[in-house]
């Protein structure tokens, strides 16, 4: 069966708007039947995604890294140890049968890792397209990328319900399980759909700012929903 995925996105537990539940009711509502909400060092906005995914849809556990080379997202079945230094990040990813994908590599504004995604053996996709990064960065990543050995994913990089899916995913799966979709993802049956959406730019220019009159109030609800959960924040 093909379906949709989008597998990086922020939720109020790190700097994006929404809770993950929101989250996960309005991506099935859009037919997106597959997220991971990447959060910023913490896998606590999946984990709590995926509680409340029954039916229909199928959250994939993730982080987004902010390792010493840039940001990196990480796609897991359970929670794991994360790791600032890449290549202990790799060795964590390999005993537990993550994947390790760099986000927006040639947008140094945004963290970025540049050219060390040439280093192959250390990925397993990549972010070819993210929806909160300027159509020059990705028209250039996609040139930069056009002979890359590596899948290639669309993703939205949603810290707003709109922009959730306004790039996204096609996944060639055998079933809607976390298996299969990790299995599809390993293996490169993936379409990439690099799309913009305008009302998800508009509302996450008005979050940014909302954002900025208060970022401490965000960053300690994520430590308190990490610390109930008992999971480690970075
Ligand atoms: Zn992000």
């Amino acid at each position: 069966m093909i379906i949709k995925g989008d597998f990086h996105m922020h939720s109020y537990a790190s700097d994006g708007e929404a809770s993950p539940q929101e989250i996960v009711k309005f991506a099935k509502r859009k037919g997106i039947l597959t997220i991971s909400v990447t959060d910023h060092d913490t896998f606590v906005g999946s984990v709590l995604a995926s509680e409340v995914a029954s039916g229909g849809i199928v959250v994939i556990l993730g982080a987004e890294v902010r390792s010493s080379w840039g940001d990196i997202l990480l796609l897991c079945d359970e929670p794991v140890g994360i790791r600032k230094d890449p290549e202990e990040l790799r060795e964590i990813a390999n005993e537990n049968n993550c994947l390790l994908i760099p986000a927006h590599p040639f947008d140094i504004l945004r963290l970025g890792i540049g050219k060390k995604v040439y280093q192959h053996r250390m990925w397993d996709l990549v972010e070819c397209f993210n929806a909160g990064s300027d159509p020059v960065t990705n028209a250039y990543t996609c040139i930069a990328l056009r002979n890359y050995p590596l899948p290639k994913l669309a993703n939205s990089d949603a810290h707003v319900l709109e922009m959730i899916g306004s790039a996204f995913n096609y996944l060639d799966v055998d079933s809607l399980s976390k298996e299969s979709i990790l299995e599809a993802l390993r293996k490169g049956a993936i379409i990439p759909v690099p799309l913009y959406s305008v009302r998800g730019i508009k509302d996450r220019f008005v979050w940014t700012i909302k954002r900025k009159l208060n970022t401490k109030g965000n960053i300690w609800l994520g430590h308190k929903l990490a610390r109930d959960l008992g999971l480690a924040w970075g």
